[in-house]
C-alpha cells in the first residue's frame, strides 16, 4: 500500500508529490493533464512587497526562506532550470510615490527588499519620476517545474495521466481504493474545481479568471521586470509575459479581446517601443474568500485532506504550506489556524 493518493498536478500538488518524496513517503499523482490550468498559465512572479502600501505580504518572510531552499533543490534533482531571480523595478506614477519608496528603502520592515537608489532611465520605458528597485523577487517557469516533474514522477512509476472521477475512490476506514492499488489517505489538489467536490462541502473558493500575453519587445532590457498598471515579466529572447487581469464573473478558461485590450491599454502606460503579440493564454486562479491558503482535513471523510486557496501566489505558498500539511498528517502539528480548512466548518 502506498501511503498517498494525490489528485491534481498543478503547483500544489507536484509540490506536495516532491515533500512527501524528500520524507521518504510513497505517493501516487494523478492529472488530467489539461492544455492549460491556473499553474501552467501563471507567470510564477513572486515578490515579498505589498505596492500599494509598501508592506510586507502575508507571511512574507518565512515564505521566502523556504522558496529559496526548496526549488532550487527540486532543480537539482531535476537536472534542469526554472528559477529566474530577476529584480522588479516599479515605474513611479508620481513624485510622491518615489518619496514614500526611497524612505521605506532606508527604514522599514521591507527595507531589506528595498534599494535606496532609484533608477532614472531604462531605454523604452517611459518614467518620468523614475523607478524604484525590488530585490529577492523573480519567477518560476512553471511549465519547466510541471512538466519536468511529470516526467521524472513517471520514470518512478508515481504519475497516472487520467481524469478521476470521485465515485472511483473507495474509502474503507483502512485505506483510500482507486484503480485497484491501496493507499493509506488521498490529498486533493484540484484547484478551481475542487468546488464540485462532495468530501469538502465547506469549502470557500473564491475562484477569479486570470489572462496574460506573451510579447516580442525587441530592444527592452531582460534584466529587470517591471511593474506599474501592468506587470512586465522578461522570458529571454526579447519575450515578455505582461499581466494580468481579474475577473470573478466568467469562467470559461477561453482568452478575451477584453482582456487583450485592457492589459495593451495598461502597458502603454508605461511602455514606449513597438512589439508584437505571441500568445494569449487564461487561466482560473483557485482563490480563497479570505485570500489565504486552505489546507487540512475533510469534515465528512477520514483520510481524505486538501491543500488549495493558492489564489495569486501559488508559487510563494506551495512549498511552505505542502510541508506544514504533511507536519499535520505525519506527525500531529497543528496547522496555523488563519490556514486551515476548519476555519470554514
Ligand atoms: C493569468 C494568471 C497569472 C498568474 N500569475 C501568478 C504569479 O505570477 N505568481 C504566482 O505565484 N501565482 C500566479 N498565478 C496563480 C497560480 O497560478 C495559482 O495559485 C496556482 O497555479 C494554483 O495551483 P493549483 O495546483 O492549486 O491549481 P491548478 O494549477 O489549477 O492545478 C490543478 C490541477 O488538478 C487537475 N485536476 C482537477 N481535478 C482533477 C481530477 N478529478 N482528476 C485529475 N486531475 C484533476 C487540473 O486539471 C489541474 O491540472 C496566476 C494565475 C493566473 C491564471
Amino acid at each position: 500500500m502506498k501511503n498517498y493518493l494525490i489528485i491534481g498536478g498543478g503547483i500544489a500538488g507536484v509540490t506536495l508529490a516532491h515533500q512527501l518524496e524528500n520524507r521518504n513517503l510513497t505517493f501516487d499523482l494523478v492529472d488530467n493533464c489539461p492544455k492549460y490550468n491556473s499553474t501552467k498559465v501563471a507567470a510564477g512572479f513572486w515578490n515579498p512587497i505589498v505596492f500599494k502600501r509598501l508592506t510586507m505580504s502575508f507571511n512574507a518572510d518565512i515564505l521566502m526562506a523556504k522558496l529559496k531552499d526548496y526549488y532550487p533543490k527540486v532543480e537539482q534533482k531535476l537536472g534542469t532550470k526554472f528559477v529566474h531571480n530577476t529584480p522588479q523595478l516599479k515605474v513611479f506614477s508620481t513624485k510622491e510615490e518615489r518619496h514614500r519608496f526611497i524612505d521605506k528603502a532606508i527604514v522599514s520592515e521591507v527595507s531589506q527588499f528595498l534599494d535606496e537608489e532609484p533608477i532614472e532611465k531604462i531605454e523604452g520605458i517611459k518614467a518620468p519620476f523614475g523607478m524604484g528597485k525590488v530585490i529577492g523577487t523573480g519567477y518560476i517557469d512553471t511549465v519547466e517545474y510541471i512538466e519536468k516533474s511529470f516526467e521524472y514522477f513517471e520514470s518512478n512509476g508515481s504519475f497516472i495521466n487520467k481524469k478521476i472521477d470521485y465515485s472511483e475512490i473507495e474509502y474503507t476506514p483502512d485505506y483510500a481504493g482507486f484503480s485497484g492499488k491501496k493507499y493509506e489517505k488521498v490529498i486533493y489538489c484540484e484547484g478551481y474545481h475542487a468546488v464540485h467536490n462532495p468530501l469538502f462541502p465547506e469549502l470557500r473558493l473564491k475562484p477569479t479568471k486570470g489572462e496574460l500575453l506573451i510579447l516580442e519587445i525587441p530592444g527592452l532590457s531582460q534584466d529587470f521586470a517591471f511593474a506599474k498598471s501592468a506587470g512586465l515579466i522578461p522570458l529571454g529572447n526579447q519575450q515578455f509575459i505582461v499581466g494580468s487581469t481579474y475577473d470573478w464573473e466568467d469562467m470559461t478558461e477561453d482568452s478575451t479581446e477584453t482582456a487583450r485590450k485592457k492589459l495593451l491599454y495598461n502597458l502603454s502606460d508605461f511602455l514606449e517601443l513597438d512589439y508584437k503579440v505571441i500568445d494569449h493564454q487564461a487561466g482560473i486562479r483557485p482563490s480563497s474568500f479570505d485570500r489565504r491558503p486552505i489546507i487540512g482535513k475533510s469534515s465528512v471523510q477520514v483520510n481524505a485532506y486538501i491543500m488549495n486557496g493558492l489564489g495569486t501566489k501559488g508559487v510563494m505558498y506551495a512549498p511552505f504550506y505542502s510541508d506544514m500539511l504533511i507536519d499535520s498528517i505525519e506527525k500531529g502539528i497543528a496547522i496555523d489556524e488563519v490556514v486551515d480548512y476548519g476555519r470554514m466548518v
